[in-house]
């Protein structure tokens, strides 16, 4: 079983051969700005691009941050740091297919932006499955 994944324009797409072994939640200000905050974490073997390879950039950070953040420099999606580590960390949000596993830990819970709990209330607008802007 193989859990495949995209950027938005479609230029990029990867697959993972094996199901993550698990999924944690970033609430850094530095994962929030750059659009990924969830991600699912697979051994690094199990992780292969499978096309758009040359459309991808990658911002490497000052120290003491160390997360080399991967994106499609056409569309801007980001894929978190799926090449580094022997475990590597997939952006939740760029998979296709259903990972499996949901999220068993939270990061950085206080830098969370004010506005990112409590919506829970808010109605449901354009409520239909493949929309989107
Ligand atoms: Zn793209
Ligand atoms: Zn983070």
């Amino acid at each position: 079983m193989t859990i495949k994944g995209s950027c938005v324009c479609g230029g990029v797409r990867f697959e993972l051969f094996e199901p993550p072994a698990m999924m944690g939640a970033c609430h850094c200000s530095r994962c929030r700005k750059a659009g990924s905050a969830a991600y699912v974490y697979v051994r690094a073997e199990a992780f292969h691009w499978l096309a758009g390879r040359s459309l991808l950039t990658r911002y490497r950070p000052r120290p003491p941050f160390r997360f080399t953040r991967t994106f499609c420099r056409r569309c801007g999606t980001a894929f978190g740091d799926p090449e580094t580590g022997r475990v590597v960390a997939v952006a939740a949000s760029c998979l296709d297919d259903d990972p499996g596993v949901r999220a068993t830990f939270h990061e950085y819970a206080p830098d969370e932006a004010a506005w990112s709990p409590g919506c829970e209330d808010a109605p449901f607008l354009r409520n239909e499955k493949g929309g989107g802007p």
